[in-house]
């Protein structure tokens, strides 16, 4: 991958523009020269420009395409002045483009409008797979890009997320199924196929929309947002220069980290985009930039970039004073970023999160479901032991850089990966596979066994028909730091008999107890009998360790807060991974990420290692407020040890640049931090 500016992007502000026709008064503040000096006052070093409104407007003059807003000030190129303004400044600025959204279509082309299953036009929004892509879309993108010198282009609202039952898509979805009608509901037997041929077409749109472009000016960044977040799974396109999201405001710290957990690994430059307001876009509070200085921090540690958004009146205009907090944000984004130039990503546990995770046939949706994906994120952050989440592909091609793998209930897996994995294991690596993994044909049907027999030394006997049931662990390596009773697991669970004589179990999987009508005693029923088969189960293979775990411990601890099984997945880890790279020892939990920069990219040009430690801790969001951090809580005397044979030649703390207090003994470098405020990075140098 070639890099672009957009590598060393790191501060970016997003301003809404959306306009309705009705918006009286519009730009009436609008100063492009007095904008792009604010911005730079913020410390952006880009920023949005409005090219179509959600409202289906423009702001600019050029072309015949675009419908301009009604209330455009006569003459006036909104888009035209900023652009020139920007870049007069060194600024760059990123084209926002809204894709369904449109007042003016909704009225001159109202088949295009997309259609409930009744069909009832769905107010503004216009269908994707109608003849609105080729017959205005494309020209209208044409159009902006020949003439505009947007430096990227920023697609909001460009994924399959419903079916819709316009006259196109009922054409096009019948043409492609031989006749089939577009379902009303996922009950029809034709959803799966539906689902899989709407987010194929959407795939189509999304390279059109990227060919178009690069046909004119190939240097032009693309990004989409939402596609190819966990929810969305999907390998990235080559047309896609960056990746974006506006991530849900319940909790913004929570959220950046998790989508930079498996973007830090895609190989593009990606931005979280957290937002100022209090709740959600269109509210017109402003968090205090220290919420926005922790929500931006995992984002940062992964080597993500930021966005950070906010709106601007129908005028044209922001406060000063919300200004001011992004600016601070942003400030505290540029103080980092020498950690941040030319460091990447060192792989330690990989969490296998498939492109192929909405295809089990109970659950097939346009957004996959994220239980064990999120749960995993939660459970080993809170057990400070750095991880990825990561498709397919990337674990195909990274494997033997991991130490350990974690297969939640991934029902299908590609063929190649099963040999991989194998050989893998064999030479030392520690593979945990848990609930119904590897159980799904090609076409997606159950096999009735594992493709992993071989390895976990387990054979498939079935799947126990209850939404939960217990694990009650029996091996006291697996107990510290747990209740001594039965843990129960919302999850689905299976019955695997040992088959191989070096497994071992580590727990028995107790089924819940049943009411003589074969009903749980209440909505969720005590411990019952044991299974007749393990929970948990142990084999050495070659040099590594294949464990298996019958009902996902991540979906649990996320369904039902089961923070027992976040211990005993973090021993299972201890015993199997004794040694790990990087270890750290605190009084309340740290995210760990640990990244490598290049000798070329260090200060005293020697390699860096970076241990980044972000404290997530503070705020409780109550009675459907969403997280907004106040005041910060440091955690004190935090240790950390890596493992090197060496003595480093340099131990600093940074941004700050202090020397801790650090020994080097018998191959373990140990680093005492005196405090974590919000994000410390441990530099330890060669
Ligand atoms: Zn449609």
């Amino acid at each position: 991958m070639p890099t672009s500016w957009y590598d060393t992007s790191f501060r970016k502000l997003f301003f809404d523009f959306h306009s309705a026709g009705a918006a009286v008064g519009l730009a009436a503040r609008f100063d492009a020269e007095r904008w792009a000096e604010r911005v730079q006052e913020a410390n952006a070093q880009a920023v949005s420009v409005f090219t179509k409104c959600g409202f289906g407007y423009s702001f600019y003059q050029k072309g015949t395409v675009r419908y301009q807003h009604p209330h455009l000030p006569a003459g006036l190129d909104m888009l035209e002045a900023q652009i020139t303004a920007l870049h007069k400044r060194g600024l760059r600025a990123l084209g926002y483009y809204h894709t369904f959204n449109s007042e003016p279509i909704a009225r001159d082309h109202p088949n295009w409008i997309e259609r409930d299953a009744d069909g009832k036009p769905r107010g503004l929004s216009i269908c994707l797979l109608s003849p609105l892509l080729v017959e205005w879309m494309l020209p209208h993108v044409e159009e902006i890009v020949t003439n505009y010198a947007v430096d990227a282009l920023f697609f909001d609202g460009t994924y399959a997320h419903s079916p819709c039952h316009c006259a196109a898509c009922q054409t096009r979805f019948a043409e492609a199924s031989g006749g089939l009608a577009v379902p009303k509901d996922k009950q029809d037997p034709a959803w799966p196929r539906f689902v899989a041929w709407k987010l194929a077409a959407l795939q189509e749109v999304r390279q059109s929309v990227c060919d178009t472009i690069h046909r004119h000016r190939p240097e032009v960044v693309v990004a989409v947002n939402w596609a190819y977040t966990p929810r969305m799974p999907e390998v990235v396109p080559a047309g896609l220069g960056a990746l974006v999201a506006d991530i849900h405001p319940d909790d913004q710290v929570f959220e950046g980290s998790y989508l930079s957990s498996y973007w830090a690994l895609l190989e593009r430059p990606f931005d979280v985009m957290n937002a100022a307001f209090l709740q959600w876009w269109g509210d017109w509070g402003c968090k205090p930039a220290l919420a926005m200085q922790q929500e931006v921090a995992p984002v940062l540690a992964h080597g993500g970039l930021t966005w950070v958004g906010y709106q601007m009146t129908h005028e044209f205009d922001v406060a000063p004073a919300v200004m001011g907090e992004l600016g601070k944000t942003l400030a505290f984004v540029r103080e980092r970023e020498p950690l941040l130039v030319g460091a990447e990503s060192v792989p330690h546990v990989a969490v296998l999160h498939s492109t192929e995770a909405n295809h089990p046939q109970e659950e097939v949706a346009f957004f996959v479901n994220e239980g064990s994906a999120r749960g995993a994120h939660r459970l080993l952050t809170e057990s400070m032991i750095p991880h990825h989440l990561v498709h397919e592909q990337t674990l195909r091609e990274r494997l033997p850089e991991f130490g350990a793998v974690f297969l939640p209930d991934q029902r299908y897996l590609q063929p190649e990966l099963v040999p991989a994995l194998a050989e893998w294991v064999e030479a030392g690596g520690v593979l945990v596979a848990t609930a119904l993994t590897g159980t799904l044909d090609d076409d997606h049907r159950d096999t009735g066994r594992f493709a992993l027999e071989g390895l976990l030394g387990i054979r498939y006997e079935g799947v126990y028909d209850q939404s939960h049931a217990y694990f009650e662990v029996t091996d006291t390596r697996l107990t510290p730091g747990t209740l001594d009773m039965p843990h129960l697991a919302e999850a689905k669970f299976a019955f695997a008999r040992p088959v191989a004589e070096d497994v071992e179990c580590l727990a028995r999987l107790r089924k819940a107890y049943l009411r003589s009508d074969g009903q749980s005693l209440l909505r969720w029923s005590p411990v019952g009998e044991d299974s007749g088969y393990p929970a948990i189960t142990l084999r050495p293979v070659g040099k590594g360790w294949a464990a298996y775990f019958a009902g996902d411990p991540f979906r649990a601890y996320q369904a039902k807060n089961q923070w027992n099984l976040k211990h005993v997945v973090a021993n299972l880890l201890r015993l199997t991974l004794p040694d790990p790279p990087v270890e750290v020892e605190a009084p309340a939990w740290l995210e760990v990420v640990v990244r490598r920069q290049s000798a070329a990219s260090a200060p005293d040009g020697g390699e860096r290692l970076l241990v980044h430690l972000v404290n997530q801790h503070g705020d409780r969001p109550v009675d459907g407020n969403y997280r907004c951090t106040e005041q910060i809580v440091p955690v004190q005397g935090v240790v950390v040890r890596l493992r090197s044979e060496a003595r480093p030649s340099r131990v600093t703390l940074e941004p700050a640049g202090a020397v801790p207090e650090w020994e080097h003994e018998r191959g373990v470098t140990t680093v005492h931090v005196p405090a974590v405020d919000i994000h410390t990075v441990v530099a330890v140098a060669a």
